[in-house]
């Protein structure tokens, strides 16, 4: 019965720390904050690991907390691997014993193996029950070393080994099914919000999208907000003279325009047609101002198309600033919407951020 309790054992916590690389994987974070999190789920799961090893023999014990951290290392790479290997360690020194130095440079080594066979693409032949061997197998490696701890019969060591690998070979196959699934879900989701939240002609953010960014992250207001709606003027007159696919160029390029001229922490989105917002963050009323008149000349300045003859487009803007606060999304737009119409009616091309002008 032993060996099964703990074989089970193990794969639960192999199940546990696939269900944290999933829903961390599915987390808007950065990338260090995912693979910090994950090689610390890896090494807990590894060190809870080894409280129910495997009794080879009478006073022989094995465990598979090698394969967590080759896995976290194959999978997250040189950070994932350092936390968990750290945390392996620290447990593995904390139970002591002879074994202990022996057992810090095997889960080291363990690493290692990790992370060329990361480098060699396991992350995408993992699925691949022949790598999967491959990779328990190249598991077991570091624990050879239990051939060298003084005073253990050759005998003992081989068994250790022997058993290892088979519990290595299994383990491997199914942590690698498990997180392999779990890692093409995750970034299917990934994409397919990627897709819905995106407009797919200019790349920006489509309406959705801008709402959804609203909600996760509230730009900083410190000094201000300001919310612009840009339409360009008489689009319409574009498409009919010069075709819809160079009216299509002409939002492409309104779109790069718009998004090279504001900062990182600014957002740009299509709302629809040829209306896009522009969300500035931290500003004052006066920068509000300067960056909405640069962005409607840097339009009319553009040459859209050089022939037959330069296409030119201009584009108004109505927008508002609220100081210290971010508004509510719908708010924001009535108001803006309203001060473009101004814009549109007193002769277009111009900016409108207030209701007097
Ligand atoms: P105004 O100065 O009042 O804004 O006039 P306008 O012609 O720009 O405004 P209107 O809303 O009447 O026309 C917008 C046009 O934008 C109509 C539509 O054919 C065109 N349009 C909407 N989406 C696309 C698109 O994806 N590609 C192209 N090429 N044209 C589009
Ligand atoms: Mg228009
Ligand atoms: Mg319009």
């Amino acid at each position: 019965m032993e060996p099964i309790v703990s074989i089970t054992y193990s794969l639960g916590m192999m199940a546990i720390a696939t269900m944290v690389y999933g829903g961390v994987q599915r987390r808007p974070w950065p990338k260090y904050q995912r693979h910090l999190v994950i090689g610390a789920a890896f090494g807990l799961t590894a060190s809870a690991v080894m409280l129910e090893p495997l009794h080879v023999v009478p006073g022989v014990f094995a465990d598979l907390r090698n394969l967590f951290i080759a896995f976290a290392a194959a999978f997250l790479g040189p950070l994932g691997a350092a936390v968990s290997v750290v945390i392996v360690s620290l447990a593995r020194l904390a139970i002591g014993g002879v074994g202990a130095s022996y057992g810090v440079i095997a889960i080291v080594f363990a690493a290692v193996v990790g992370l060329i066979a990361g480098a060699l693409g396991m992350k995408h032949r993992g699925s691949s029950i022949r790598h999967a061997i491959l990779f328990g197998v190249a598991t077991t490696l570091p624990t050879t070393l239990v051939f060298s701890i003084p005073d253990t019969p050759v005998e003992r060591a081989a068994i250790v080994v022997a058993s290892l690998l088979a519990a290595n070979i299994l383990g491997s196959v199914t942590f690698g099914l498990l997180i392999q699934r779990e890692r093409l879900i995750a970034r299917r989701e990934r994409l397919l919000t990627d897709t819905a939240d995106h407009d797919p002609l200019t790349g920006c953010l489509n309406r959705r999208g801008l709402e959804r960014r609203l909600e996760q992250q509230v730009p900083s207001a410190r000094r201000g907000t300001a919310f612009l709606l840009i339409d360009i003027d008489r689009f319409k007159g574009i498409n009919d003279t010069y075709g819809h696919n160079t009216g299509d160029d002409v939002l492409v390029q309104v779109a790069a325009t718009l998004n090279a001229a504001v900062r990182p922490g600014d957002l740009i989105a299509r709302l629809g047609g040829e209306e896009f917002t522009a969300i500035l963050q931290n500003v004052t009323e006066r920068e509000a101002r300067r960056i909405a008149e640069r962005l409607r000349r840097t339009i009319e300045q553009k040459v859209y198309i050089d022939a037959p003859e330069p296409l030119t487009v201009t584009a108004s803007i109505g927008g508002a600033h609220f100081n210290h606060t971010v508004p509510e999304w719908r708010e924001a737009l009535t108001l803006i919407d309203r001060r473009l119409y101004a814009a549109k009616n007193s002769g277009r091309n111009r900016t409108v951020m207030s209701e007097a002008a």
